[in-house]
């Protein structure tokens, strides 16, 4: 079966690139985010399981921490990557099974990783700006909201 898409081809590139969790229930939402709530349509994307969760340091996450900053240093090189979006969400299911944390005090073991993940970054490469967020879920779908990482 082939299929061609009719949403235009831009050859522009951002020079920014956001790192979340691929759990396709919030995925839109991201998109939603970076393309209206931050102006950064067409930004690359790095998702995996936990997000920025595996650049926190985690034995679990080695060698996803590696292959993950291989990837931004290509991105820097070859996409001129300037800056970088973190991204963490509520319930996600990287921290309950794969790291098996418990559920109190979730949110803050998540945000603080943000900010470790944005030191792993810092310490790997050049990078201008760094912004981190927590996705919460609402009656409406997904509030956004901006995590201090100094
Ligand atoms: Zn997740």
């Amino acid at each position: 079966m082939q299929y061609e898409s009719k949403l235009p081809y831009h050859t522009k590139r951002m020079h920014a690139a956001a790192i979340y969790c691929s759990d396709g229930r919030v995925c839109e939402q991201y998109d939603d985010f970076l393309q209206h709530g931050l102006k950064l349509p067409r930004y690359d994307r790095v998702a995996l399981p936990g997000g920025p969760a595996c650049l926190a340091g985690y034995s679990q996450a080695r060698l996803e921490e590696a292959g993950v900053i291989d990837e931004l240093k290509f991105l820097v090189d070859a996409h001129g990557l300037q800056r970088i979006v973190l991204i963490q969400h509520e319930d996600c299911a990287f921290y309950t099974s794969r790291l098996a944390a418990g559920t109190t005090s979730l949110e803050q073991l998540q945000k603080a990783d943000l900010v470790r993940a944005a030191y792993a970054i810092r310490h790997a490469m050049k990078m201008d700006t760094i912004d981190a967020f927590f996705a919460r879920r609402t009656e409406q779908g997904v509030l956004f909201e901006p995590v201090e990482l100094e």
